[in-house]
């Protein structure tokens, strides 16, 4: 008999969100382990989260945006307001239910959390969540003995490489950068990029947030750290590259100079299929690469003056403490900006350099540290557009 396990997903309304519940369709029938959808949280999409509670039998809902919780049924239990997502965990989660963390942004991280201490599995796709609050995370992930398993493709095939060997076998990660719409860019053209033109990915359908981290190649830069959280590698272990045609989704090297690489066309069901079935592999619901119509695969360096991102998340991996969550809010506050039409795309990884430099890191213990940090940066950040905005006028 196949087991059934229970599963809140959060971001239920999102790219991955939406991925999530079809994997989770798909797996009713696939063989593996099969999942109950006991909660669902979304931002403010009220007429989405509806639909997906009827279609999988919720009752327990969380809504952040309170005024649109009032299009929500009588029928559904809801938490709404800005904790709503803490509120539903810390309401039904219980010890062994898996949680697909899928809310954009530091929003997420207070919940995944409480998921934790409750004893849950998180499947992690909101890499700001380890970003902002590692060394926290870590902790609690460890003293509480649950999984957190990595949805981003890139960890993903990291984690399933390194099934061919142990950490201390690695001499390095390689993360791939599908390199953006700006790819090709000069460096002019790119920092004047309107927000359509970033928007404009080649390869992934995603949110808005980290298709325009995918632009600046900022999303690389908080991959990086990730990585560093998720296999507690040093900074000068973990690079990246850029491959336009996101099939190697990342590799491994080796001591011995074997590299093992994980491959598949970009669609983000593989990652999360895996992160749902591991430590097993069941029959997939996304497609598998046509061997015969691929011709090349190709591969170039990260031009670090253009897209200063992974040098960046570097330095905040070697500073530590507080450094993340600065890089993170500083990010999130600029990417707003640039959405808003208050920032050049251009002056984004600037922005998170003045935060940086302007920020000394500290150490943070706990998950009140880390949000101090965090509110602070974001002021800093805010203050810095603001300053960009009335020199512009
Ligand atoms: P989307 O913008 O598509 O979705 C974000 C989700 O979060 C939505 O369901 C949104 O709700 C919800 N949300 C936003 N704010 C809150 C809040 N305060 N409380 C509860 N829910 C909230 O983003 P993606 O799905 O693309 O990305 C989600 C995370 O996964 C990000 O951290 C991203 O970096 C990461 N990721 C995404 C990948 C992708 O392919 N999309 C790949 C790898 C990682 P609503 O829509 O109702 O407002």
């Amino acid at each position: 008999m196949t087991q059934e396990r229970r599963i809140i997903v959060l971001g239920c309304t999102g790219s991955i969100g939406t991925a999530t519940l079809e994997v989770i369709t798909h797996l009713a029938s696939a063989g593996g382990p099969t999942y109950r959808v006991v909660g669902l949280a979304a931002g403010a999409n009220a007429t989405l989260l509806a639909e997906q509670a009827t279609r999988f039998g919720v009752r327990d809902v969380a809504l952040a945006d309170a005024g649109s919780a009032a299009l929500l049924p009588a029928n559904l239990s809801v938490a709404r307001g800005p904790d709503a997502a803490l509120e539903l965990i810390e309401r039904i989660a219980q010890p062994g239910d898996m949680v697909m963390a899928a809310i954009v942004g530091v929003a997420g991280l207070a919940p995944v959390l409480a998921a934790i201490e409750r004893g849950c599995h998180i499947a992690l796709a909101n890499k700001e969540t380890l970003v902002a609050a590692g060394s926290v995370v870590r902790e609690a992930v460890a003293r509480k003995g649950v999984e957190l398993l990595p949805v981003d493709s890139e960890h993903s095939a990291v984690f399933q490489c390194l099934r061919s060997g142990t950490l201390r076998e690695v001499d390095r990660l390689v993360l791939t950068a599908s390199g953006g719409p700006f790819r090709t860019w000069s460096a002019e053209r790119t920092a004047n990029a309107t927000v359509a033109e970033a928007l404009r990915h080649p390869t992934w359908q995603m949110g808005r947030k980290v298709t325009i981290d995918s632009a600046s190649l900022m999303n690389k830069g908080l991959e990086v750290i990730e990585a560093h959280w998720l296999f507690d590698l040093p900074s000068e272990r973990i690079d990246a590259i850029v491959h336009p045609q996101s099939v190697v989704h990342s590799f491994v090297e080796f001591r011995d100079g074997s590299t093992i690489a994980q491959l598949s066309p970009p669609s983000m069901k593989l990652p999360i299929q895996y992160a749902l079935t591991w430590p097993d592999r069941v029959a997939g619901c996304s497609p598998t690469i046509a061997w015969d119509a691929l011709r090349s695969l190709e591969f170039e360096p990260v031009d670090h003056a253009r897209f200063p991102a992974i040098t960046l998340a570097k330095r905040v991996i070697d500073a530590g403490g507080s450094a993340g969550a600065v890089f993170n809010a500083a990010n999130e506050v600029a990417v707003e900006a640039f959405i808003e039409g208050a920032l050049r795309f251009g002056d984004i990884p600037a922005i998170v350099t003045e935060a940086l430099d302007g920020l000394q890191a500290h150490p943070v213990n706990t998950l009140a540290e880390v949000l101090a940090a965090d509110r602070q940066a974001r002021q800093f950040a805010r203050d810095r557009v603001a300053e960009r905005a009335a020199a512009a006028r």
